[in-house]
């Protein structure tokens, strides 16, 4: 199915409801593997981080990561859920070639935390309550790397190389019930959601959650049904969804081909499918029916996890303060809208914003440069504003600099652009591109008496009392200056000179 073949979103939702599950993976923060002593961190050659544990060579034998357990329970006090006072993990059994030991170690019907919730806001401020499931930990798998093709897919590559170092990874999935309820609002509250859980792992300080690099991916389940039917339809799911973007586009996506599939007097097969950033389509997986069965048993080589009560409540006693409590601080703080607290959220924005201000910047400052100069750059180079290159006290500097008046906008711009291009910090870039506001009130002088020499008319216009035509003789002067005069002044030299007074 194509694009155009779709129904519209709006006669989709005239004739049915959506319903969505969501599935999200979280790869925790922590040092070392699940079940082993390797180290997480992914720079090295592949299967350089690799043991006989997380290569399930035989004899060899796990053991629990205590900062994942930990994690785990974090997660699931924060979700509102209960912890269980005892649970096991379990084999899920497949083969796989970038899962060594042909099962993974995850949790079945014994999740550490079950029956949560977590309210998210919309963009128009109403809160939607998503229930959670349950919350389990289990391990990530290797990575398998198709060779010789043209796509990177398995299909036309000549051969396949396997890198073991993710096996093993923690990860903790998280799984909400059906959402029902949403109506044509359904893409946006799948969005709102994986965009509070994120915001809720970062402030854990478990995963910093970065999307783009796959610590963090949403399984989208969907289906539909008539207006006024109990009964769920059909689902399908689509895959490792990685931006929040994405995540509202492939619900928007499946509604409308659902309905087509489903108006045409066809079925909806349960399977998975593929994600497809460049048109927001999706496309078939593999046929996943209830059946599957993965012979799910208790792992008989790690002992039960039993968190002990007094342990979780000191846990709870050490949350921070949840992500949308702390918005609506920092929006009464900052005085600014709902709606532009939004963007800042789906932009990852609140975080480096508030680094900055405690770095020493004004809060509509940092505002500005991360939600403008900043945000623009990470879209157009497909990155998330905590990965640019450039830190919050490099923006603090900035606006520093800015505010004694040794830089314009114009010019703090190309420092900003300075540091991104690996320039050095704000001050190396004034240095080395020799960015400094014109403050040589003789040579700002010169330059204003050639702008009203060059501009005989435009002076006449405002010693004539236009002064809003004073603005294209400011522009000649930043034009002469090569934009390195501070505008103000440069305002306030013609009307001096011209003899008019503002008011
Ligand atoms: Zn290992």
């Amino acid at each position: 199915m194509t694009v155009t073949d779709l129904v519209s979103y709006e006669d989709a939702l005239a004739s049915y409801d959506p319903v969505m599950g969501l599935e999200v993976h979280v790869e925790l923060g922590t040092k070392t593997k699940m079940f082993c002593g390797c180290s997480t961190e992914l720079k090295q050659d592949a299967n350089s981080q690799t043991c006989p544990t997380c290569l399930g060579l035989p004899g060899s034998l796990p053991v629990v990561n205590a900062i994942g357990v930990e994690s785990a329970v974090k997660i699931g006090l924060a979700l509102n859920c209960e912890i269980a006072e005892w649970c096991r993990f379990a084999r899920k059994n497949y083969f796989y070639p970038d899962m060594p030991k042909n099962f993974q170690t995850s949790q079945y019907d014994e999740p550490i935390a079950f029956n949560g919730y977590l309210d998210v806001q919309l963009e128009d401020g109403e809160i939607f309550r998503v229930q959670i499931e349950r919350a389990h930990m289990e391990e990530d798998t290797g990575k398998s790397l198709h060779v010789g093709g043209a796509t990177g897919r398995i299909h036309g590559a000549s051969h396949s190389l396997l890198d073991y170092n993710r096996a093993g990874i923690p990860l903790i999935e998280i799984v909400t019930k059906p959402i029902e309820g949403a109506g044509t609002r359904a893409p946006e509250v799948a969005k709102a959601y994986v965009a509070e859980l994120r915001e809720l792992i970062k402030a854990l300080g478990v995963s910093e959650a970065r999307m783009e690099q796959g610590q963090m991916r949403c399984d989208v389940n969907l289906s539909l049904r008539p207006h006024g039917r109990e009964e769920f339809g059909t689902r399908s799911e689509t895959k490792n969804v990685n931006s929040l973007r994405s995540v509202e586009r492939a619900a928007r996506f499946e509604i409308q081909r659902h309905a087509a599939v489903l108006n045409s007097g066809g079925t909806i097969v349960q399977e998975t499918r593929h994600f497809h950033e460049e048109d927001g389509s999706t496309t078939a997986g593999r046929i996943k029916d209830n059946a599957e069965d993965y012979r799910y048993f208790p792992e008989p080589d790690l002992v039960p996890v039993a968190p002990a009560r007094e342990w979780v409540e000191e846990l709870r006693k050490g949350l921070p303060e949840l992500p949308r409590v702390r918005r609506n601080r920092l929006r009464e703080e900052w005085g600014v809208s709902e709606h532009d607290m939004q963007s800042m959220l789906n932009a990852g924005a609140i975080d480096p914003i508030v680094a900055t201000i405690e770095a020493g910047a004004d809060a509509a400052s940092a505002r500005k440069w991360w939600m403008g100069e900043l945000a623009r750059n990470a879209n157009e180079s497909g990155r998330d504003l905590a990965s640019l290159p450039i830190t919050p006290e490099q923006v603090a500097r900035v606006t520093a600099l800015v505010k004694e008046g040794s830089l314009n906008d114009k010019l703090a711009r190309q420092v900003i652009e300075g540091v991104l291009a690996g320039e050095g910090g704000p001050d190396d870039v004034v240095e080395k591109r020799g960015l400094k506001v014109v403050s040589d009130e003789g040579a700002l002088s010169t330059a204003v008496d050639e702008a009203i020499a060059a501009n005989a008319g435009i002076a006449d216009k405002i010693r004539s009392g236009k002064v809003a035509a004073a603005g294209a003789l400011v522009g000649a002067v930043m034009k002469a200056t090569r934009g390195q005069a501070d505008a103000a002044r440069v305002r306030e030299l013609i009307l001096e000179k011209l003899g008019v007074t503002e008011g």
